[in-house]
């Protein structure tokens, strides 16, 4: 054994590491797992390919806890080392790394870090007091070499005990590390990060039970019931998925995966989480894709494995990279022709799910140009009859390309019925996202809009029965009456207006504009307060309505009633067509019981 200097300028550089990737310990074993499987692979294709006849074709790895010695040992039969390998690898390189990182980056992004430095051994000191290394290289005549260092700035080599070619790595752990001295903490740390591995893995003499992914496989040699069983070994508690992509690229970056769409019933995930694991080669590195993916595809789940994914820069430069935006347009265009095949080969089943995939297919368009150039020939409405259209068919039926659009809330009130008695169609928009939709759609030109209580249409009106004589004072029956009831109403935030609508039945509507609309519903939906300006309605009374006849016949000789009528009528407006707010909702059913007191008292 001889004693030597690590070539660096700082001395206490591991104490430094360690405190600064504190917070991070875990990945020490997806670091230390991850050399073992590539010196695995790098021993393989050496004797696949001839160029070496060392080691033995027992490929694995043995991960073994000694709760006594207190250590962690991974142990492989990869391509080992020799005493210049070491002393070049593990002892002056990953040191450099470490001054040069520490010196460039201590003010960024850790875990971004690791392994871009050739820190990745060096993780090791994380949870570990001293490490130790045995290994054999493959080389003829080649001799074991032991090397170990216990985090200052010298370290040990000389000869080592292994016999068979490959590497120990033995983990002496600190006292704030003995968690991982538990069987099952190591068990999930593997499961985690090694569950793909190809590599057989062992913990403590028993096999892991990892195994090559699904995605590694021709998608032609996958059934139905490969996918869906991968998807419950990936979200074992979720109900099985609706369909999936696989995806396989080779050309420019290399990118395999496969994304499923998931089903709504299932345990309710936060759009913050992603559901996307992420792979390099096999190596689970983390289920943040946030920075890679647009948050539309953020709501799929499942996995993609890509060792073009640049993961160990810092997280901003990440959205410039070439290869992150490459990797999530091709992302997006597999998604957007799946979708459209779906539309065109099976439109009921499309049709069935449209519940749980509108999310996806809305949000793309409002977040992915390109996405939305595919998507406006399978974006699909539900009209108010049930049945289902697109865009281009309602705006084919040359009604100037004017949508009328309403919730289901509205459905059965006055105003949605007056529509459908006209022969109107109504398309269903129920979500949130449909009003910025919408939005889009019509700075796209596509169609026009209109909510239904937008603006007082044309189609509602029956211009025939206009009262237009004017009185003495050179006022037509309509404004007297408009006046009058408004004068009743008194309230600020109500204009009234009096027209003669189609449907007799109907003795009120309340109109708000139709941008002041789509600005109510975003401030709704963003859970602020509106402004006095957004609460002005337009109460429009039907002149040829029984009721609203009535008050203006009792305006001279019941002139209280008439008032108390008035108040009841825009009442029963906003109790119709869901207006109330909740808080004045005693006001207006006391009002109603005032209005039927003062009739009956007439009676008696
Ligand atoms: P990186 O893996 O990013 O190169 P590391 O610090 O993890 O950085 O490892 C440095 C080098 O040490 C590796 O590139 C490899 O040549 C060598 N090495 C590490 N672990 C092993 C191992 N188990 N068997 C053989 N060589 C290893």
């Amino acid at each position: 054994m001889r004693e030597s200097q690590l070539k660096i300028h700082s001395e206490n550089i591991l104490p430094i590491i360690k405190k600064w990737l504190y917070s991070d310990r875990e990945i020490f074993l997806r670091e230390l797992i991850s050399n073992a499987s590539d010196a695995i692979q790098k021993l393989k294709i050496l004797r696949d390919s001839g160029a070496t006849k060392g080691g033995d074709a027992e490929y694995k790895i043995a991960v073994s806890i000694d709760k006594t010695k207190k250590t962690v040992t991974i142990s492989d039969t990869g391509i080992g080392m020799t005493e210049a390998e070491v002393e070049k690898y593990i002892a002056q390189i990953a040191f450099s790394g470490a001054e040069e990182f520490f010196s460039r980056y201590k003010d960024s992004d850790k875990e971004a870090i690791i392994g871009h430095f050739g820190l990745g051994f060096f993780s090791a000191y994380m949870v570990a007091a001293k490490v130790e290394l045995d290994t054999l290289s493959h080389e003829e005549n080649a001799k074991p070499v032991s090397w170990s260092c216990d985090g200052s700035s010298t370290y040990s080599i000389g000869a080592g005990q292994r016999e068979k070619v490959g590497t120990d790595i033995v983990l002496h752990l600190d006292k704030e590390s003995e968690e991982f001295l538990e069987e099952g903490k190591i068990k999930e740390l593997l499961n985690r990060y090694a569950r793909f591995f190809s590599v057989p893995i062992e913990l403590n003499g028993q096999p892991l039970g990892n195994g090559d992914p699904l995605w590694m496989r021709a998608p032609s040699s996958c059934t139905d019931q490969d996918y869906l069983a991968f998807y419950r070994k990936l979200f074992p508690t979720d109900p099985d998925p609706m369909f999936w992509i696989h995806l396989n690229v080779d050309y420019p970056f290399k990118l395999q995966g496969i994304l499923y769409f998931p089903k709504h019933g299932g345990p309710q995930y936060d759009l913050k989480d992603t559901a996307i694991q992420l792979f390099c080669n096999r190596v689970f590195v983390s289920d943040q894709c946030r920075d890679i993916l647009p948050p539309y595809l953020m709501m799929l789940r499942g996995a993609i494995d890509s060792p073009d994914i640049p993961l160990n820069v810092s997280r901003s430069s990440l959205q410039v990279d070439k290869n992150v935006r490459q990797l999530s347009a091709h992302i997006s265009k597999k998604i957007s022709d799946r979708l459209s095949t779906l539309y065109k080969m099976e439109k009921e089943r499309y049709q069935e799910i449209w519940g749980e995939i509108e999310g996806v297919v809305k949000l793309g368009i409002l977040q992915d140009e390109k996405f939305y150039e595919k998507a406006k020939e399978f974006l699909i409405w539900k009209k108010d009859d049930g049945a289902w259209t697109t865009i281009p068919e309602m705006t084919d039926k040359g009604s100037e390309k004017k949508i009328f659009y309403s919730t289901e809330y509205q459905r059965g009130a006055p105003i949605f019925e007056s529509y459908r008695a006209k022969g109107i169609e109504i398309v269903m928009a129920n979500s949130a996202i449909d009003i910025p939709l919408i939005n889009y759609l019509e700075e796209k030109q596509v169609a026009k809009f209109q909510r239904i209580d937008g603006s007082l249409d044309d189609c509602l009106l029956d211009p025939t029965r206009e009262r237009t004589t004017l009185d003495a004072d050179g006022k037509t029956y309509a404004s007297r009456l408009a006046r009058f009831i408004g004068s009743a109403i008194d309230l600020p935030e109500i204009e009234v207006e009096a027209k003669s609508l189609a449907n007799d039945a109907l003795p009120a509507l309340l109109v708000l504009d139709e941008q002041k609309w789509r600005i109510r519903d975003y401030f709704a939906m963003q859970r602020m307060e509106m402004g006095e300006l957004l609460t002005k309605k337009t109460l429009v009374v039907n002149t040829n309505n029984k009721l609203i006849q009535t008050i203006e016949r009792l305006q001279e000789k019941h002139h209280e009633v008439a008032r108390e009528m008035s108040k009841s009528v825009y009442g029963l407006a906003l109790l119709s067509q869901r207006e109330v707010d909740p808080k004045k909702f005693e006001e207006v059913v006391s009002q109603q019981t005032q209005v039927l007191e003062k009739l009956s008292s007439l009676l008696v």
